[in-house]
């Protein structure tokens, strides 16, 4: 049976959870794999080859965390985390792991199938062979990699040096949450103690120069305590606020 569906591979042991998912994923058009241990989850992992990986953490037989690491040793694959598990260090374990996405439970279905199409759109960015882009593009925003320009609309927007290697690095790596950490290291090289203010501080100038998107959402959405992320078309992704 030929089918050009994308393959979500689910690995959950809540019965409840796991047909829940299987559910929404069906209707709305993808195809998907179950598994409810991760021992199951790598061999269909390996046996199917899915587009997608939507993971829990708390399995019967390992943490999740050990399926992320292992997975990543030699695969690019898209992997979201939905857990339970709901502090900042728990999501920047996870992130900084290699999950593209958290979601936390309980989770609302739109909220998932957003997180889904983002993470798929990361994997077609990322087929091997694709030229080097040299613009990108969201909503009014476009970078230009090659002269380092700014544009807002029509209207250029001047950036300190710092200012735009976030930029351009929040935006190579666009609909997925960047760690302050992995920003951190990519700008300054090292992590030390005023390490996340100054990236605070750069970010909020950042965010303020650049403006919100038509309908109200920033370019760059904060992950309150965890990362940024930069929206890509058709985000519909939104700032996480603090309680
Ligand atoms: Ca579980």
């Amino acid at each position: 049976m030929g089918n050009n569906k994308y393959k979500v591979l689910v690995i959950e042991d809540d019965d409840y959870i796991l047909n829940l998912i299987e559910t929404l994923l069906t209707m709305n058009g993808y195809q998907s794999l179950t598994a409810q241990t991760c021992d199951m989850g790598h061999t269909m992992f390996i046996s199917y080859n899915p587009d997608i990986i939507i993971l829990d953490l708390g399995l019967p037989d390992k943490d999740g965390i050990d399926f992320i690491k292992n997975v990543r040793q030699n695969f690019t694959v898209p992997i979201v985390v939905l857990s339970a598990r709901t502090t900042e260090q728990d999501k920047i374990i996870a992130l900084d792991s290699g999950a593209n996405d958290y979601i936390t439970k309980p989770f609302g279905s739109g909220e998932l199938l957003a997180r889904v199409r983002a993470a798929l759109r990361i994997r077609r960015q990322n087929i091997p062979g694709a030229l080097p882009k040299s613009q990108f593009k969201t909503g009014g925003l476009t970078i230009h990699y090659d002269s380092r320009r700014v544009y807002v609309g029509n209207c250029e927007i001047k950036l300190s040096q710092t200012e735009y290697n976030i930029l351009s690095f929040l935006s190579e790596h666009s609909g997925r949450v960047m760690t302050y950490s992995s920003i951190v290291k990519t700008i300054w090289g090292c992590v030390d103690k005023g390490s996340t203010k100054k990236l605070q501080v750069n970010m909020a100038n950042l965010r303020k120069k650049l403006g919100s998107k038509p309908g109200s959402n920033y370019y760059i959405l904060n992950e309150l305590g965890v990362g940024y992320r930069m929206v890509d078309e058709d985000c519909e992704i939104h700032e996480t606020v603090a309680p």
